[in-house]
């Protein structure tokens, strides 16, 4: 059954950096897929803004191939990419020259539709992208500004970029983009917690041992090297991504499914996380070379590398809800494989009404699994059916929901699709509020303060494997294991 489509109005969206990576892998085909099911406009406009030197026609083709390379051959159909073509426009533009800027604003200009500028360039241009915007006339009381990662490097960084955005833009209308809110699941994390009655009782301390997420990459830091090392997975992953998860998980009932309610509860759970005394707690690593492959230092360029590919860290929601439950939380690259999850995993049954040899009964697990395969899982015991008495074995519950909703693998939208028409319709609810971002940076700095001024280096970890071995020693401590990371 097709998904019903609520159109959008007509919209102006600007691309700054419409020529790089991002636009082209995901801002492009996202919106080529939004037209084609009809809820973005055919007559909108996608106003391309970068710097080579480019014109309406030439920046047409580039986006054709990009659709060709990055929307499966199925999907396209030869209308829908020429409505898409139809709607693109280009303006040559550069954050550090005058130049362009006027020919930017007399392409707005007139048009009282939605305007949105989507910054998809390093975040050192944003300040300076705003303030040309605002200089050349650009913007209208309503306009819209996305952004994305990186949104500071620390606390200080992150409060002067928000200042410099709100000299602008008014908050309401500033979309901090962080697409795992996009994706599928996470947005049914929500519909699972507070659309049945059946979690919300047991989704507290007493009834939950503790929280695992874990987001694996099986790539190492490919070209990425330089910046990467200046970043590593705690301000890559942790500090925005990670975070998010943790909130959406531990928050209490927002009022309502809008954007200051379910802010404001995201923002309590940074608020409540307990400050992590130096490294206790906190496991870095980084991956060794294979026989083919480099290694970190060699991928980074930096031979003296102390900058983390993987880290895990138990985090303490320090509330009523959660006190006792540990979050624990894990992110590496070239790890086993390519896998994202939320696993929540339940206390045991408090007592075994089966002898022993009936086995033992595993603690039920919600697995809410981001990646590769979008889907819900909730691990329960029963009876091993047939004769040979009362045994009892582990048996998922799953719900891949490409399955569920009859659509072939691989059909779900993906999270930038979402994201680009919210930004459109005007809904906040799934973007970074400025605070937030400034509490995430408020309880990650002191721990990225300690690993950067830790004598000790990184743990190094075999590559494709499951990280260090520190980091299943940090919850073989706690009686606990993670889960494994598997495709
Ligand atoms: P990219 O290097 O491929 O593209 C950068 C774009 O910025 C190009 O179009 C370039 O022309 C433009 N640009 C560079 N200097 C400019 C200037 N002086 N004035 C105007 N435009 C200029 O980068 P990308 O991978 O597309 O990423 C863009 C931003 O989005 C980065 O901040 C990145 O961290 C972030 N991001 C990227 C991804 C991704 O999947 N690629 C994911 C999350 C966040």
């Amino acid at each position: 059954m097709a998904a019903r489509v609520v159109p959008v109005e007509p919209f102006d969206l600007t691309v700054f950096g419409a020529t790089g990576d991002l636009a082209k892998r995901k801002l492009l085909p996202a919106l080529y897929h939004r037209m084609r099911a009809g809820q973005a406009p055919a007559d909108s406009r996608i106003i391309g803004a970068a710097r080579s030197d480019l014109n309406q026609e030439s920046f047409r083709r580039m986006a054709e191939a990009a659709l060709k390379e990055f929307v499966p051959a199925g999907d396209l159909d030869q209308r829908a990419v020429a409505n898409l073509l139809a709607a693109l426009d280009y303006v040559q533009v550069d954050a550090a020259d005058p130049a362009g800027w006027p020919n930017l604003a007399k392409t707005l200009d007139g048009s009282t539709r939605v305007r949105a500028f989507y910054l998809s360039v390093a975040p050192d241009f944003f300040g300076q992208i705003c303030e040309r915007l605002q200089a050349a006339d650009c913007l209208t009381p309503e306009a819209r500004l996305v952004v994305e990662k990186p949104l500071g490097r620390d606390l200080d960084s992150a409060q002067s970029l928000n200042r410099r955005l709100a000299s602008i833009f008014d908050e309401r209308h500033v979309y901090r983009i962080d697409h795992y809110l996009g994706k599928e699941t996470v947005q049914n994390l929500m519909a699972l917690r507070f659309a049945n009655a059946l979690f919300e009782p047991l989704w507290n301390a007493r009834h939950v041992d503790h929280v695992q997420i874990t987001v694996a990459e099986q790539v190492g830091i490919g070209g990425r090297g330089a910046y990467y090392d200046q970043n590593g997975a705690m301000r890559d992953m942790m500090q925005n991504h990670l975070l998010q998860l943790l909130c959406l998980t531990a928050m209490e009932p927002p009022a309502a499914f809008e954007p200051k309610a379910v802010r404001d509860e995201k923002l309590k759970v940074l608020r409540s996380l307990k400050p992590i005394d130096g490294l206790t707690s906190v496991i870095r690593g980084q991956y060794r070379p294979t026989a083919t492959e480099a290694g970190y230092k060699e991928d980074a360029g930096n031979p003296d590398s102390h900058t983390e590919s993987f880290v895990a860290l138990k985090a303490e929601v320090a509330n009523w809800r959660w006190n006792g439950t540990p979050f624990y939380l894990r992110t590496g690259k070239r790890l086993r494989a390519r896998m994202s999850e939320i696993a929540v995993v339940f206390k045991e049954a408090p007592h075994s009404i089966f002898p022993a040899e009936s086995g033992w009964a595993p603690p039920n697990v919600l697995a809410i699994r981001l990646q590769p395969d979008e889907g819900i899982t909730l691990s329960l015991t029963i009876k091993d059916p047939g004769p040979g008495g009362m045994r009892l074995r582990e048996a998922p519950m799953d719900m891949t929901f490409a399955a569920a909703m009859g659509a072939k693998a691989g059909a779900m939208p993906d999270a930038y699709e979402r994201l680009v028409m919210d930004v459109i319709r005007g809904d906040q609810t799934l973007f970074m509020r400025d605070d937030e971002v400034e509490a995430a940076w408020a309880w990650m700095d002191p721990v990225i303060h300690a690993a950067e001024t830790a004598s000790k280096p990184p743990a190094v970890y075999d590559s494709y494997s499951s990280g260090p071995e520190d980091a299943l020693m940090l919850m073989h401590q706690d009686g606990r294991r993670w889960r494994d990371i598997e495709a």
